[in-house]
């Protein structure tokens, strides 16, 4: 698929370089601007005084290729070029997990991460993605303390960058996405066009590898337009 990708952009360049009119890759898919952040954006969120997991219904969409999922609009038309852009170059995934609403982070949170007993005091649970621990749900007594552990990494409820609908998780033939996978090697090498970027804390081999979560970070052409946009411009 990288090989017909390559290739179809090798014809775009050559047919462009023979002066004849062409569909080249370039204008089919023009790129929206390298992104803005390099994880989910929120600044234009928070200024307009939502809150995580909170999201009035008016700022998400349903994407057409998995009912059910709901993306912040922005990063949800930025989404659906991306999967668009995929499908021609013959690569198909799917957002199978998008924004969650905080009374669905938390029913996750506590099904993903029961509470054990920990005494005396042990390290606390693993925090999930990059976030920080979650100290709000710990219950601690005089001797005996109980802590969440995290079966499968889950952020704490109002952290997790679903709840700002500019996260989704990746499947691929009903697999989560792996960093050898197809898609996610797509993804790699053409999502960032969009403002979609693989956070740091994600990355293959990091502690807490995570192929296939991936976030909007806004684009520099598309937006969305902030009004401290300089902020992230370093
Ligand atoms: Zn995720």
């Amino acid at each position: 698929m990288i090989a017909s990708f390559a290739a179809s952009l090798l014809l775009a360049v050559s047919t462009a370089t023979a002066g004849m009119p062409a569909a080249t890759f370039t204008t089919t898919f023009p790129d929206q601007g390298s992104p803005i952040a390099d994880e989910a954006l929120t600044e234009d969120l928070l200024e307009a005084e939502y809150e995580n997991g909170m999201l009035p219904e008016t700022t998400l969409v349903e994407i057409a290729s998995n009912p059910g999922c709901f993306i912040e609009k922005e990063a949800a038309e930025a989404w659906m070029r991306l999967e668009r852009h995929a499908l021609h170059d013959g690569v198909e995934f799917t957002a199978a997990w998008c924004y969650r609403n905080i009374k669905t982070q938390r029913r996750t949170y506590r099904r993903n991460c029961p509470l054990v007993v920990t005494s005396p005091v042990e390290d606390p649970a693993v925090p999930e993605s990059g976030d920080p621990p979650p100290t709000d749900e710990v219950e601690e007594a005089d001797e005996v303390s109980h802590t969440r552990v995290c079966r499968v990494p889950t952020a704490t409820p109002g952290n997790s960058n679903h709840g700002w609908g500019r996260a989704v998780d990746i499947t691929a033939d009903e697999a989560l996405l792996t960093c050898e996978s197809d898609a996610f090697l797509w993804l790699v090498a053409n999502a960032s066009r969009y403002g979609w970027v693989h956070p740091r804390w994600a990355a293959c081999e990091a502690d807490k590898e995570e192929a296939w979560h991936w976030e909007w970070g806004g684009t520099k052409n598309a937006g969305p337009n902030l009004s401290r946009r300089n902020h992230y411009m370093v």
